[in-house]
């Protein structure tokens, strides 16, 4: 099984034009940035495994897209948690909701006093037919799926040679702008991020873990971000994009990445911005229901 080739799409936001890389669109289930992660584990036989494991958070991006990857190859799917709020278990949503619906069994470690990662060691000692994924999909397997997304976007540009490109994306763990960078930048494209987890200062950290010696370009806002937390200025940035461009961004990472985007705009308007959507609608279904019991904010779109 090969899912590649997603479409690039022309948009407008405020005064940014831009290209709009799709991997949302990758598969239904299995899309956004954790499928290229996973890809390589998807295209691979791996014949002798039955079970993948993983751990994160209960909301987690990956904890989808790996149930869905699981579902796919027919492997049971575990995934271990340090804890699950009960209003949760009482009324499941979001990435939480549509693992449980492609069958993961999410357990939560909480009364054992161990990080997740432990207690897969320890307590649920995985054997040989056991498939282990590390958080976020932060693993050297990455590498191929993001390589397969930087060739496309090369192919792509190929078509308009003249223009001088610059690939954006929001960064987690940093590990898809790092392979995106390692294969786009060698042919003059520039790849620019922003931190969303941490500071720079931990982005740079976790680029270099990867061993890699060049890195993408980092665009930081002035103010302080902490990931998960709910600000104002990224529900009003999410909704002046749905509005704008009718294109849904996820509400963890983008809007940070739009924020920094605009500011960058103003000394770059004659690049040519491709930006790559990651997916992760699937947990815009818990996220904006926060949102508006926060703030009161109704959205115009009720998805
Ligand atoms: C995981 C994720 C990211 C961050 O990806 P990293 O490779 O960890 O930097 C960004 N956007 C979305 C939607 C994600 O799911």
């Amino acid at each position: 099984m090969k899912l590649t080739d997603t479409p690039i799409t022309q948009h407008e936001f405020d005064d940014i034009l831009f290209y709009l890389k799709r991997d949302d669109q990758l598969h239904s289930h299995f899309s956004g940035n954790k499928a290229r992660k996973f890809m390589a584990l998807l295209e691979q036989p791996l014949d002798h495994i039955q079970t993948l494991i993983s751990y994160g958070s209960v909301q987690s991006n990956a904890m989808y897209s790996l149930s869905a990857l699981a579902a796919i190859k027919g492997w049971a799917f575990e995934f271990y948690v340090d804890h699950i709020p009960s209003w949760l278990v009482e009324n499941p949503k979001g990435n939480y909701r549509a693992a449980l619906d492609l069958g993961a069994k999410i357990k939560k470690v909480d009364e054992s006093g161990l990080h997740p990662r432990e207690y897969i060691e320890q307590v649920r000692q995985p054997d040989d037919s056991c498939l282990v994924v590390p958080e976020g999909g932060r693993f050297r397997h990455a590498e191929s799926g993001i390589k397969q997304l930087a060739s496309e976007i090369l192919t792509w540009t190929r078509f308009e040679s003249r223009s001088e490109f610059v690939v954006a994306l929001p960064s987690g763990t940093g590990t898809t702008a790092m392979y995106l960078h390692k294969y786009l930048n060698p042919h003059g494209i520039e790849v620019i991020t922003c931190p969303c987890v941490g500071g720079k200062g931990y982005l740079e950290q976790q680029f270099m873990e990867l061993g890699e010696t060049s890195f993408p370009t980092i665009l930081d806002l002035p103010r302080k971000h902490h990931f998960g937390n709910l600000y104002k200025q990224d529900y009003v940035t999410w909704a002046e994009l749905l509005a704008q461009t009718h294109i849904e961004f996820d509400l963890l990472y983008d809007p940070l990445m739009w924020q920094c985007l605009k500011l960058w705009h103003a000394n770059n308007s004659h690049k040519t911005l491709i930006y790559l959507h990651q997916g992760g609608l699937m947990g815009n279904e818990s996220m904006l229901p926060r949102y508006e019991r926060k703030y009161g904010l109704s959205p115009n779109a009720e998805n």
